[in-house]
């Protein structure tokens, strides 16, 4: 029977937009959902509007005009994918998987298909409830939900006006660029870098503060992110997943984990939780929270106890053989023992020779700048005496001897009593390791929110060098992520130049720094090679390039109000008081934080929701976000924090402007994001709203005859040339941000002769190398040409480079005072401190399954697929504790507050331990009290320490910075009642009230 479609509504893009902006007049935000979607895919059915048959009805579903090759470029998933995008009258009506990368070796199994079930669906966000199309304005208060909407017009003349002001009565510093998760390698992110450098304000990186830094292997190896392509995974005989979940977290990659189980490789998953990736493993080791380096060091020591160490890796590429004083637990330097002698040159005892000799590797050895044994035996254990010039005889003995030392209390009963595993769990896993030929240690992000997360790293990374696994062959290692290198887009995020005379400016500004200028001769002259001479001037160029770059943890401590509730968790945890930690950094200029005084008076978000992700957010609001003279937020969706913000600027989604999706190591293929739709609405794309806003900024300048503003780093800084700045003297106009986006695939050596149409046609080209090291790529694998599986690292053991540290090996000793006088010289376990007070469950977290991040959490589509609302996880036997049944309110509470969330039973969950997935949105909770207000945060204050520049010890984005880690939250249960909880809110105001009173007091 013919279907009638007279009753339907006839969708093309026309309509659907206008629909749109019906919808927004009597709403005051476009609404979009699902239903007008499938409409529109259905709406246009040729060849005239009545349905002969069922399959006409199909067939015209399944109709397009185009297909366009995208991705979800901007999206923080780990993962890069190719997508074909089918487009219908101007809507995005279909996304399906290209599945066209090639297979990188004969036997390993190929990257296809790439995708997950979020980028499957982004069309439901992209045409969904939440999406923003028109520029906003607040019209009630922070947060009422009331709104105005504005022309682009409006918008940016008001907040230029508004930077400007602010910039001239506080300072260019107190203006903040936040940029959260949401980047790119195109013209998107490098325009809000390019344009918070250039206008002089601070912009803090959130690498660390969201907890995604890996101290451990910064300080191990010089570098946080390390990987190669994911099918090295494959290679493995002995597959470790320790602190990841990737079923969850990377789905386009998964499938190498279980294809390498088919390969002869054991899978195990260390994990709390029975998580999705443990369900498939050979082995499940339930640690408990926060105890994994207790389980690393007992391995450790099996592996050594047992004779399985690879002694001439570790004589060559570790720290092990370095000589410590120990007097003073300090590494033996030539200025020891001689008058005026260096302070990086370090030493080695040389069994052959029967002496001290200097170490290889160490920038002080000028005559052996690069590893390699060259004929030497040196000794990894033993106690030796040196004599210095003036004939004291100091005591030494090599790193090796005082890890040995370290290692041999932890047997596997004491492994086992800390981990509250069995023995012979544990024992079985050690033995496992011990004797594989491939080890291989999956870490990801998650891996880094305990306090003390940096030691847990540190002793995975002892254990695989133990077996000389690090580097040497492919298939073994430490696979956390890697990221390709494209410095097109590092020179034109960075160069605050004009033309010809900004880029003399920036150099001639670099060679000013003495260290940067004798490195610049070094490898001029052949004394350092490209490779040590890049990863040198990185760390030290990199404040100079980019000044504005500041901590966010730091950032917290000082302006969100919870220095009080750091120094009750902290104080009692280190041998000094937190702040003195702080304070001695600040003095010393380790970690600067921006700004240096005063408060910070504007918020500009890009896309970052920061009033989600916040720990103790109740207080960021209490304390600063309501003083703020300016907030907004740039973004495709409202989130919790746009609806906090007094301007909503409307950006072009994934599928509307052209990008690269940031160059991941596990699939070795730059990912080009081409437009398949014009802007939706009203929307722009970043280049063209900081275009316009550097415009109107340097137009007020003008007007006003604005003498130059300090900026962040206290240079004078002219805004009236500011657009002349950020457009390149107008080599970029406002609509260039596709010519950007060639421009930077042009001038990256990773990309060299790749064809920008075959790009853009096909949506990948795989990279011809690893490019050069800097901001986050640390491959180290020059030999690698875009052929065969991608192994990172391999340049230290292949071409005996030196590791970025700060005596050129990986470090396993920290001679910095302060790791020292706390114990953590060399990895050690730590008990997870109780955060929050002493309560009885430790409330854990992980990436979420359904969403990443935010972006998908309130989607409709996704959320029937899980319970529809927040969910905390629970073992059954805690359950009946407390009277609780499945999908019961349940509260939960701490010294900081308490929230309510349905509880899921699942015996997934060890007892003792609450689980969440997480990035629910606070507008998700009942009252809008979420987690994060009663998660205070943990900081390490040994991350406040630093080398001056002698090694890796050096503030710098997404490489060493202090972070905040959440996992060692504590909680107590209670079934709700119906009763009124006690929030965040109430408890500062009593916070506040009891201060008063003391004053009162003390007056
Ligand atoms: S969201 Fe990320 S992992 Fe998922 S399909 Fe897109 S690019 Fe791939």
């Amino acid at each position: 029977m013919p279907l009638s479609l007279s009753s339907r509504i006839k969708f093309n893009r026309r309509t659907f937009l206008k629909g749109m902006s019906a919808s927004t007049a009597s709403a005051g935000l476009p609404l979009f959902h699902l239903t007008q979607n499938t409409e529109a895919a259905t709406g246009n059915f040729p060849p005239s509007d009545k349905l002969e048959s069922w399959q006409d009805l199909y067939k015209a579903r399944w109709s397009w005009d185009s297909i366009t090759r995208g991705s979800h470029g901007w999206m923080n998933c780990r993962s890069a994918c190719n997508w074909d995008l089918y487009v219908k009258d101007g809507i995005v009506v279909r996304e399906e998987q290209s599945a066209n990368y090639e297979q990188a070796e004969p036997n390993v199994p190929d990257l296809n298909p790439r995708g997950c079930q979020k980028g499957g669906c982004y069309t439901e966000v992209m045409y969904g409830p939440t999406r923003i199309t028109t520029p906003l304005k607040r019209a009630g208060k922070r947060g009422e939900g009331k709104w105005q909407k504005i022309t682009w017009q409006q918008a940016i003349d008001e907040i230029a006006e508004k930077y400007v002001d602010i910039a001239i009565k506080h300072g260019s510093a107190s203006i903040n660029h936040e940029p959260g998760t949401y980047f790119d390698y195109g013209a998107t992110f490098a325009s809000l870098i390019r344009f918070a450098t250039l206008f002089g304000s601070s912009a803090p990186d959130t690498y660390a503060e969201v907890g995604d830094l890996n101290m451990g292997a910064t300080l191990t190896l010089g570098m946080p992110l390390i990987g190669g392509s994911s099918d090295e995974w494959f290679l493995s005989d002995y597959l470790v997943v320790w602190m990841m979940n990737p079923a969850v977290t990377q789905m386009p990659d998964t499938h190498f984990l279980y294809e390498a189980k088919y390969n002869g490789a054991d899978l195990v998953v260390i994990d709390p939780v029975h998580s999705a990736t443990a369900i498939r493993a050979d082995k499940w080791l339930p640690i408990k929270p926060g105890t994994d380096a207790a389980l690393g060091l007992a391995t450790a020591r099996h592996i050594w106890a047992t004779d399985k160490i690879d002694l001439p890796y570790l004589q060559e590429q570790t720290d092990f053989p370095l000589l410590i004083r120990t007097d003073t637990g300090r590494f033996l330097r030539e200025k020891d023992l001689i008058k005026g002698g260096k302070k990086n040159l370090y030493y080695v005892w040389d069994l052959n020779q029967e002496k001290a000799i200097p170490a290889s590797g160490c920038e002080g050895n000028e005559d052996d700048y690069n590893l390699g044994l060259n004929g030497t035996n040196p000794a990894i254990e033993g106690f030796f005496e040196v004599r210095s010039e003036d004939g004291e005889l100091i005591p030494v003995m090599p790193v090796g001897a005082t890890i040995k030392e370290q290692l041999d209390e932890w047997t596997f009963e004491k492994a086992a009593n800390a981990t509250g595993m069995s023995l012979e769990l544990i024992r079985d896993f050690a033995v496992g390791f011990a004797n594989a030929k491939r080890p291989m240690i999956l870490s990801s992000y998650g891996s880094n929110r305990y306090l003390h997360s940096d030691l847990m790293n540190r002793t995975k990374l002892l254990c695989l060098s133990l077996k000389g696994c690090i580097g040497n062959e492919k298939g073994a290692g430490f696979s956390s992520i890697g990221f390709h290198g494209m410095e097109g887009y590092e020179e034109f995020i960075t160069n605050p130049g004009t033309g010809m005379l900004g880029q003399m400016k920036m150099m001639a500004k670099l060679a000013g720094n003495a260290e940067v200028f004798s490195t610049m001769v070094d490898q001029l002259v052949g004394k350092k090679s490209k490779l040590q001479a890049r990863h040198k001037l990185f760390r030290q160029a990199h404040p100079l390039i980019t000044p504005n770059f500041t901590d966010m943890t730091s950032q917290n401590y000082h302006y969100q109000g919870i220095k009080e509730d750091i120094a009750t968790e902290m104080d009692d945890l280190y041998p000094r008081k937190f702040d003195d930690y702080v304070t001695e950094s600040i003095e010393k200029d380790w970690m600067p934080v921006s700004p240096r005084s005063g408060k910070i008076r504007a918020r500009i978000m890009f896309g970052s929701n920061l009033l989600r992700r916040n720990n103790m957010t109740a207080k960021l609001i209490a304390e600063q976000w309501n003083d703020l003279e300016l907030t907004v937020d740039m973004n495709f969706k409202m989130s919790y924090t746009s609806m906090h913000c007094d301007y909503v600027l409307p950006v072009a989604g994934y599928y509307e402007k052209p990008g690269i999706k940031f160059p991941v190591s596990f699939a070795p293929y730059l990912q080009y994001c081409d437009v398949a739709v014009k802007p939706l609405g009203e929307s722009k794309d970043e280049w063209e709203i900081h275009w316009l806003l550097s415009e109107a900024i340097q137009r007020i300048a003008k007007e006003r005859d604005l003498a130059p503003l300090e900026n962040v780093n206290g240079d004078e800084n002219d805004l009236k040339t500011l657009c002349d700045r950020f457009s390149l003297d107008n080599k970029y106009g406002p609509h260039d941000a596709e010519k950007i986006t060639e421009d930077i695939i042009v001038n990256s050596h990773s990309c060299e002769d790749m064809d920008i149409e075959a790009v853009k046609k096909e949506g990948i080209q795989k990279f011809k190398s690893v490019g050069a090291p800097g901001w986050v790529n640390h491959i180290y694998n020059s030999d690698w040409d875009g052929v065969g599986v991608l192994q990172p690292l391999t340049d230290f053991i292949r071409h005996k480079t030196p590791w970025p540290t700060l005596h050129g090996r990986q470090q396993y000793y920290i001679d910095h005072p302060w790791f020292i006088e706390a114990g953590e010289a060399v990895p050690t376990h730590k008990e997870s401190p109780e955060a929050g007070g002493s309560y009885e469950y430790q409330m854990i977290s992980c990436h979420s399954r359904w969403s990443v991040h935010s972006t998908w959490r309130d989607t409709p589509l996704l959320l029937r697929m899980q319970r529809g609302e927040p969910v905390m996880y629970l073992n059954p036997s805690d359950a009946k504790l407390y009277n609780l049944e499945d999908n019961d309110w349940g509260v939960f509470f701490n010294r900081y507050g308490e929230f309510r969330m349905r509880v899921k039973l699942s015996t997934m969950i060890r007892p003792k331990v609450v689980f969440y997935f997480h990035a629910w949105e606070p507008s998700q909770f009942p009252d809008h009290n979420s987690f994060k207000n009663i998660i205070p945060g943990l900081i390490n204050p040994l991350h406040f320490a630093g080398d001056g520049g002698e090694g890796q010890m050096v503030l710098s984005a997404a490489h060493y910075s202090p972070g905040s880690h959440v996992q060692d939250t504590r909680v107590g249960i209670r079934k709700w009642q119906g009763e009124k909880l006690k929030t965040a809110e109430d408890l500062i105001k009593e916070q506040k009230r009891n201060s008063t009173d003391k004053q009162r007091i003390s007056l």
